[in-house]
């Protein structure tokens, strides 16, 4: 309102200053020229304050017309919503930022000359690229003919190095063209896949192997037994040793079954789980040891008669009687082997401790690796198929128990597991059903 009584004061007074010319001098033509110069002046200024208020748009509009201060709003408004969109963007950005940061693979942007523009945390760590590296040539940071013909040449596409700050970790390392000036490098750490790809080709290898060597034997026998002239006594001999090498077949065929079972097993059911005694338990395994074994061995009980325990009954059943097997095949004959089963506060402690060879100390923790032996020979010639030891940690890895060992060489060994005990309560409800 008071924007249009300025208005129209403004246009009266060059009105009033035109006619007071016109009356004072009698030229109408030059009265109307003062008059439009006055108001071609009023426009000027007010344009340059209109420009002096664009350059901060959000400053309140000098100009107090509707149409100026409509003008100004939507001028205000239309700059608050580019506002909101970037910070919005900004956010958005530094979310996808942050998360690439998770990402276990490396990756970094490079532009023009191999120049490093952006990279995630996992490119710091895998690569050991540090802000203050932006901008600089990734070849030259990183110095590696593979990784210089991976970016110069098209034909390579994927190469392996070692990780520049970490000699132990190996880096599987692609290119990605985005266009005619921008690389992407995406870096793989592939350290543990290469260790279970290796890890596989050694157990391919010693199955080979271990299967090659009672076939061998085989193959002897049973070349001699083609020779027309062997008496029926002599085949029959023969015959008879053959039992050895395919009995040693069986057992590694069918220790490595239980093995590749048990690998991918997942945790056992409720329905899986039973309480039995562990006196019994024990017994039937003394019982089966002994008709595997020679009866000279001495078999000391010492076991509490009255604990239950929740298990896999034949998953234990199979990991005890490897334990007591091997206690028999690595004392010799006439050896003392102790067997105890006591409680452990709310677990039961099975132990069987030898007087055997015992274990130098740096094969202990790689005692339960498949097929290692402290002797190979003293195992074949025993029987042991270097597989047992690795059953007995995958049966207690499902009871979520571990193997403990203690041994001294020349001494004896003294190998223990804790399982967890049945409760009073359910034992009380077991007898009462
Ligand atoms: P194996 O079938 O050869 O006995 P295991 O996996 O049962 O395979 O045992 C791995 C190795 O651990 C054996 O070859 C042996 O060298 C050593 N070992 C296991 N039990 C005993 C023990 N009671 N006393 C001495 N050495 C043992």
């Amino acid at each position: 309102m008071k924007s249009r009584w300025s208005r129209i004061l403004i246009a009266v007074g060059f009105g009033l200053a035109a006619l007071v010319l016109e009356l004072s001098t009698g030229l109408t033509g030059w009265a109307f020229v003062c008059l439009l110069g006055g108001f071609l002046i009023y426009v000027l200024v007010r344009g340059q304050e209109v420009r002096k208020w664009l350059n901060n748009p959000l400053q309140p509009m000098p100009l107090k017309s509707a149409a100026w201060e409509d003008a100004a709003k939507q001028v205000t408004r239309s700059i608050e919503h580019s506002r909101g969109r970037s910070h919005t963007l900004l956010q958005a950005l530094k979310r996808i930022r942050s998360t690439s940061d998770y990402l276990p693979d490396a990756w970094i942007t490079l532009h023009q000359q191999h120049e490093i523009e952006t990279f995630n945390l996992s490119a710091q760590n895998l690569l050991g690229i540090k802000p203050s590296d932006i901008g600089a040539d990734l070849t030259t940071l990183i110095r590696h003919p593979s990784l210089n013909r991976l970016l110069t040449e098209d034909a390579v596409e994927i190469v392996e190095i070692a990780s520049p700050i970490d000699d132990a970790k190996r880096l599987e390392i692609r290119v990605v063209e985005l266009d005619q000036s921008r690389q992407l490098v995406i870096a793989r750490d592939i350290s543990e896949l290469n260790r279970l790809l290796t890890m596989r080709q050694d157990f391919i290898a010693n199955v080979s192997h271990e299967l090659r060597t009672p076939l061998t034997v085989m193959l002897g026998y049973v070349e001699s037994m083609t020779n027309d002239e062997l008496s029926e006594e002599t085949l029959r001999e023969l015959a008879k040793r053959l039992v050895t090498p395919v009995d040693r077949m069986r057992f590694m065929v069918d220790d490595l079954l239980t093995l590749t079972q048990l690998e991918s097993a997942p945790l056992p059911t409720d329905d899986e789980i039973q309480s039995i005694n562990g006196q019994g338990e024990i017994a039937s395994v003394i019982d089966e040891a002994r008709s595997l074994t020679t009866p000279d061995h001495l078999l000391k009980l010492e076991v509490d008669p009255d604990l239950y325990i929740e298990c896999v009954p034949s998953e234990i059943h199979s990991a005890f009687l490897n334990l007591v097997t091997n206690a028999i095949r690595y004392s010799p004959d006439g050896g003392e082997i102790t067997i105890r089963l006591h409680r452990e506060g709310e677990y039961a402690r099975f132990e069987v401790e030898d007087q055997g060879v015992g274990i130098p100390p740096e094969s202990i923790s790689r005692l339960t690796e498949r097929f290692y032996r402290v002797d190979m020979k003293v195992s074949r010639a025993r029987g042991g198929t270097g597989l047992g030891l690795a059953i007995v940690k995958h049966v207690l890895r499902r009871h979520q128990s571990e193997l403990q060992i203690r041994s001294t060489v020349g001494k004896g060994s003294q190998f223990f597991f804790d399982l967890p005990l049945t409760s009073c309560a359910q034992i009380e409800s077991r007898v009462i059903q």
